[in-house]
């Protein structure tokens, strides 16, 4: 549950590609039946919380990990499909939102008529290709694919480059269109020059070959070696991964009139044209490299050449909605070379993730009006308020912020915006027509749609209302530019979220996730963001020495788990999500005693409700992992494993009141040697 806009944009898609069919198994909660009694909870918190729950949990075939998110991500998909499904059977109102999801999925799914068409719906965009003669039609129609992915949000881009309309990294009040690299069939730049891929790179080739001749283009072998040279010099151009964790190297601003003085090469007036932005006065380019070595090779390279490449990726964006030996040679690269994949995907699993990808919010507000009611958003809204204003109360207590420095984290957290279960405005798709029996169409209609409700905000003041995560994606998003999170109906279900449930166990969970989501915009990650989203530091130096010192505690108390002999936990790696753990639970807690506005909480299964709250906390993190996952986890990820997060627990006082842990329990800690920063 960690998304991060602009440092780290991939996650959110991650979460989107996680909606797939996996085979969880659904159970009504209940925490304290997980609870194993024959521990006691000072000595392993982490056991007593999930003991029966981690000895059944079986790991299915072929993950490595299974957890609450697996088993959310099960179950909305299962709801999902049975939403889609009923819509292509249903007998909709013609231009209704249930007509258009489920006419766009069975024209998904109808392989016989996909296949009876052949590759001719592809025959006009082959004839624009074929077209080209020059510069200037080559930047014109690269502009045009420009339009395709305005809503694109990947370190590289479907086409050679990708466009995210947002505010600026100076500007909160207006969207700007910011600019990326792209144009590579290969994930990254490594895949091209990196040494040791070298058979990767020759199993690409064969598949621009092999997709070539399914175009019906000859001369398919040589072809597809200089589409490769082309792809691998765009990836010399591409800035290096150690850039992205930078975000003031992507705040390049220029002016239109820069793109033909610093990048010469491509006829950049045709090309901003094409894309509907030739309006546009500033641009916001991330790796300036990457666009001044692209528009170098629109100048210096064949045309001929250029015109192969766009062919072969014209026919691999298609690729799902085409005749199936197109399906089956993309999955061949893309699937088996790539992601060690032994089987397609079900065809009706492609046609639920398309459906999803053309028509999100249409899908979402089928599944919000099913699974998240508006007073399970009000729900959700009071454990929000609540939080915020246990973050308000603390935050003139901390001692490691000037009093100027407080200032201004009160002031971004009076503007930060935090958004649950579904958007208060839909997107209107009343002008996007879909038609059963035009998968192909239909797609490429979707995507026009699309790119016109892009580019009609690029005109709007920016806007605080527009969500960018689908609310049945299991997930959050925490954009600090601007200055909001998003939590999506998927995320706030049972066990995390139960609207109808305990609300000491929703604050324990879900309420703990979302402060810790929170929290981000007042540390590390967040200190580079001023409370209206722009860039600029607002912790001084001697905040930051502060926060530092305060925080060794937790690394060296970190640094003591050692799950293996050999591997223990880099507590400096941790340090950040961990302090967000601590926070997160601190807060929560704080948020609970105010949801109950004096009254004692209720006994629940013989819990009391702190009882529950802390219970709820550990559960959140039950985890079933192999070796080789939990080895790896320590090595690179910046999260501590499942079982550590939940020792968070060991910090705060009212866990020990809650549980009557003391001194001769194996978890227990001085209170000088807690971890205490929030
Ligand atoms: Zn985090």
């Amino acid at each position: 549950m960690s998304t991060y806009r602009n440092a780290l944009l991939l996650t959110l898609f991650a979460c989107a590609i996680a909606l797939s069919l996996f085979g969880g198994t659904e159970t009504e909660w209940n925490g304290a039946q997980d609870i194993d009694g024959q521990i006691n909870p000072g000595d392993d918190f982490y056991r007593y919380a999930n003991g029966l729950w981690l000895k059944a949990a079986v790991i299915p075939e072929g993950q490595s990990v299974f957890d609450t998110r697996a088993i959310l991500v099960a179950r909305t998909s299962q709801r999902v499909r049975e939403i889609i499904l009923s819509a292509a059977t249903a007998q909709s109102t013609k231009g209704s939102i249930s007509q258009k999801v489920g006419d766009y999925y069975a024209s998904f799914v109808d392989e016989s008529g996909i296949e009876a068409k052949g590759m001719a719906p592809l025959a006009d965009e082959m004839s624009a290709i074929l077209a080209i003669n020059d510069r200037l039609s080559l930047s014109a129609y690269l502009g045009a694919t420009l339009n395709r992915e305005v809503d694109g949000l990947t370190g590289n881009a479907d086409h050679v480059f990708g466009a995210w309309i947002n505010q600026s990294f100076t500007d909160s009040e207006h969207y700007v269109f910011h600019l990326w690299q792209g144009g590579l069939g290969m994930p990254d730049r490594d895949a091209y020059l990196d040494s040791k891929m070298a058979s990767l790179r020759a199993q690409y080739q064969t598949h621009i070959a092999a997709m070539l001749k399914l175009a019906g283009v000859a001369g398919e072998e040589e072809k597809a070696a200089r589409v490769l040279a082309l792809e691998t010099k765009i990836a010399q151009a591409h800035a290096p991964d150690s850039d992205a964790a930078d975000v003031f190297k992507q705040n390049n601003p220029w002016k239109r009139a820069d793109f033909a003085i610093k990048a010469p090469g491509m006829e950049w007036d045709a090309y901003f044209k094409a894309a509907g932005v030739s309006g546009q006065p500033e641009f916001v380019v991330w790796q300036p490299s990457a666009v001044t070595g692209t528009s170098a090779l629109v100048g210096s390279e064949d045309v001929g050449v250029w015109k192969d490449y766009l062919r072969f990726h014209l026919i691999e964006h298609y690729a799902a909605v085409l005749p199936k030996a197109v399906g089956a040679e993309h999955f061949a690269f893309y699937g088996e070379a790539l992601s060690g994949k032994k089987q397609m995907p079900d065809r009706s699993q492609d046609a639920i993730a398309g459906t999803n990808a053309a028509l999100g919010q249409a899908v979402g507000q089928l599944y919000t009006s099913r699974y998240f009611p508006p007073e399970a958003k009000a729900r959700a809204q009071a454990m929000v308020s609540d939080l915020m204003a246990a973050y308000r109360a603390r935050i003139p207590s901390l001692t490691w912020m000037s009093t100027e420095t407080k200032q201004k984290a009160l002031a971004k957290l009076a503007t930060l915006r935090v958004d649950v279960g579904y958007p208060d405005n839909w997107i209107d798709y009343s002008s996007l027509d879909v038609i059963r029996g035009d998968a192909f169409g239909n797609m490429r209609r979707a995507e026009a749609f699309n790119r016109s409700y892009n580019l009609a905000t690029l005109k709007r003041p920016a806007d605080p209302d527009e969500w960018r995560i689908d609310p049945q994606i299991v997930g959050a998003i925490i954009l600090f530019s601007p200055n909001t999170e998003t939590f999506s109906a998927g995320i706030l279900q049972p066990p995390y979220f139960d609207p109808e449930g305990d609300t000491a166990s929703n604050y324990g969970s879900a309420g703990a996730g979302m402060a810790h989501e929170i929290s981000h915009s007042f540390d590390e990650l967040g200190n580079i963001y001023d409370d209206q989203g722009r860039l600029g530091k607002w912790w001084t130096d001697d905040d930051s020495a502060k926060y530092h010192a305060a925080a060794a505690k937790l690394v060296a108390q970190f640094k003591s788990y050692c799950p293996f002999p050999d591997a223990c936990v880099n507590g400096e790696q941790v340090l950040t999500e961990n302090i967000a753990d601590l926070t997160g639970l601190l807060i929560a807690h704080d948020a609970y005693l105010l949801s109950l506005k004096g009254k004692p909480d209720v006994v629940i299964h013989g819990l009391s409700g702190e009882q529950r709250f802390f219970l709820a906390f550990a559960q959140r993190w039950r985890k079933a992992q192999t070796e080789t996952s939990l080895r790896a986890q320590i090595k690179g990820d910046t999260h501590s494993p499942a079982e550590y997060r939940s020792d968070t627990v060991r910090n705060v006082e009212a866990w020990y009141k809650a549980y009557d842990v003391t001194s001769s329990n194996k978890l227990y800690l001085k209170p000088e040697d807690r971890g205490e920063i929030w």
